[in-house]
């Protein structure tokens, strides 16, 4: 089968051109990071790349540095802002392995011990939470 191309219409890159908002808590000229709406646990972020691709199986290999570069900045920015024992890095690529947006993006989750992951794609956060959320990280990005 033919492997699908990207669809610029996918929600993360009506994000990234500003059509839907979204709780941004890091922006560069080639990544943004920001709240995931149905976190996994509190201070759930994803950071993304601007330059289209569906995932990691079509993405131009110079993104990677960059991306990756991001998701330890964020991942030590949340480890810090939430007091977590760890962080989990998450990444899925194609329907087959639970991607459901498919514009390329890396998970980042705080982590405490003995509490497990909520589902993936599971419960709305209010916005109210994200905004606060997204501001602790914020401040240790930026502190
Ligand atoms: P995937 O399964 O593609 O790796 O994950 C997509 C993620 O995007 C899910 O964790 C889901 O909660 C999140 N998500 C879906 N729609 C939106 C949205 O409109 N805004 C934000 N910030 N996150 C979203």
């Amino acid at each position: 089968m033919a492997e699908a191309s990207y669809d610029p219409s996918n929600i993360f890159a009506k994000i990234l051109r500003g059509e839907i908002p979204s709780h941004r808590v890091y922006e560069d000229d080639a990544m943004v990071a920001f709240m995931d709406v149905m976190p996994q646990g509190p201070g759930h972020t994803l950071v993304v790349p601007k330059a289209p691709s569906r995932n990691l199986l079509d993405a131009d290999p110079s993104t990677l540095g960059p991306l990756f570069t991001v998701v330890k900045q964020v991942a030590q920015a949340v480890k810090k802002a939430f007091g977590a024992d760890g962080v989990t890095v998450l990444q899925f690529n194609e329907p087959a392995s639970g991607q459901t947006v498919y514009h390329l993006h890396v998970h980042v989750i705080p982590r405490f011990e003995g509490i497990a992951l909520k589902p993936h794609t599971g419960q709305m956060e209010k916005p109210e939470v994200l905004a606060e959320n997204a501001s602790k990280i914020r401040a240790v990005l930026n502190g």
